[in-house]
């Protein structure tokens, strides 16, 4: 850092506005001194790309004329204005600049780069640290920002999932929960304040949502989701975070989204244990195909009787946000097929194989198909009630 400004006063800046006008005349060899994936997500037009390794090795063939006018620019103008000064000094360039500022400061000042499709000029620096990872790039941005992931319960899971989920860009957040927030909620349903105690849960996500990243449209759902409801709640999203913590409506999420071939991450959490599994309707094994049958009540604890370690609820539900953003950008290796337990006491994670059950009612070869008119009736589910359905981690 020391060289680069200790050079910077011996070489020429000029500012954006400057380097606009020269370059409109055309006489002007324009690099760009910075590393490749910088310049693949937004550069300026004509613009050679040449890192800073490169740059003296490479000028003989970019500008053999010593006395060639050369505008050197790269993120902020540290890189570019060592590079003008290695150039002035090492090989006797006469007539070189570098922007001021870079192209950093050149899209504060609105003159215009050339970028991928799909994101503006706020977008591209508000998710830089994703489009910089190869796996994601623009594209896999792109694909998060038209997205649209659905919450059943604003709660424990819910909470820490969808301020990552906002964070991230995804651009439609549907919420179901007809719960308020209650002073118990908040020591794990991080989502939700002091202030807001008693105003409705998805009101509360929204107002937060809507603060982090105003690329997130929050659609709420004030309501308990149920055998009436469900097909038409989950129709229109791509991906489903599980956050039901009740038997009823877990197997109902799994029917509807089955039948209506929706991937579900779904977790649980109790105590200091937590579970997450991906559901990929005929790729992996259904809810069902896991637990053909539930558990007696009385080993059905829900989270509104039973303690649960607060940060679990982090764990779990940010291990959830991570499979929604991976199918999503179609990266990576989903859940699918596997349950991943997690024990908080000894912080071990443990994987278990779970196959598809070919006998499986809902999944299975023989699977009964159920005419239009039974759509959404799941007549089962009271007789697995364990308490009221509904109820939310
Ligand atoms: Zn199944």
């Amino acid at each position: 850092m020391a060289s680069a400004a200790e050079t910077k006063p011996q070489i020429e800046e000029i500012t954006p506005a400057q380097a606009q006008a020269e370059l409109g005349n055309g006489s002007v060899v324009l690099l760009d001194t910075r590393e490749p994936h910088e310049f693949a997500e937004a550069h300026l037009e004509n613009a050679e790309l040449v890192p800073p390794s490169e740059v003296l090795a490479r000028i003989d063939e970019l500008a053999p004329d010593a006395e060639q006018r050369v505008i050197l620019y790269c993120r902020t103008g540290n890189r570019s204005g060592q590079a003008a000064a290695e150039l002035t000094e090492q090989l006797g360039y006469s007539n070189v600049a570098s922007v001021a500022g870079g192209i950093v400061e050149w899209q504060v000042q609105g003159l215009p780069v050339v970028a991928p499709e799909g994101l503006d000029a706020e977008q591209r620096m508000r998710y830089s640290r994703h489009t910089l990872l190869p796996e994601v790039g623009v594209e896999g941005q792109v694909k998060l920002l038209n997205s649209k992931v659905l919450l059943i319960g604003a709660g424990g899971l819910g909470s820490p999932a969808a301020l990552y989920l906002a964070a991230a860009g995804v651009g439609t957040l549907g919420i179901i929960d007809d719960d308020v927030v209650d002073e118990s909620n908040l020591q794990r349903q991080v989502i939700h304040t002091t202030e807001r105690v008693g105003i409705p849960k998805t009101e509360s996500a929204r107002i937060q949502i809507e603060a982090l990243n105003p690329d997130v449209e929050v659609v709420e759902f004030r309501e308990r989701i149920g055998p009436d409801n469900i097909l038409d709640v989950i129709r229109d999203y791509d991906v489903i975070v599980d956050g039901v913590d009740n038997f009823p409506t877990r197997y109902l999420l799994n029917d509807a989204s089955v039948r209506l071939r929706k991937p579900v991450v779904s977790a649980s959490i109790l105590a200091f244990d937590g579970q997450i599994s991906t559901f990929f309707p005929f790729e992996g094994p259904c809810y069902r195909c896991l637990y053909p049958t539930p558990p007696p009540p009385e080993m059905a604890p829900s989270c509104g009787a039973a303690g649960v370690l607060g940060v679990m609820a982090g764990v779990m539900g940010l291990l959830q946000a991570n499979e929604v953003i991976k199918l999503v950008a179609g990266i990576g290796e989903p859940l699918v097929g596997r349950l991943l337990l997690y024990e908080s006491l000894s912080t071990r994670f443990t994987e278990l194989k779970v196959r598809r059950d070919p006998e499986c009612p809902i999944c299975g070869a023989n699977a009964a198909e159920v005419p239009e008119s039974e759509m959404g009736k799941f007549p089962d589910y009271e007789l697995f009630c364990a308490g009221p359905p509904g109820a939310l981690a």
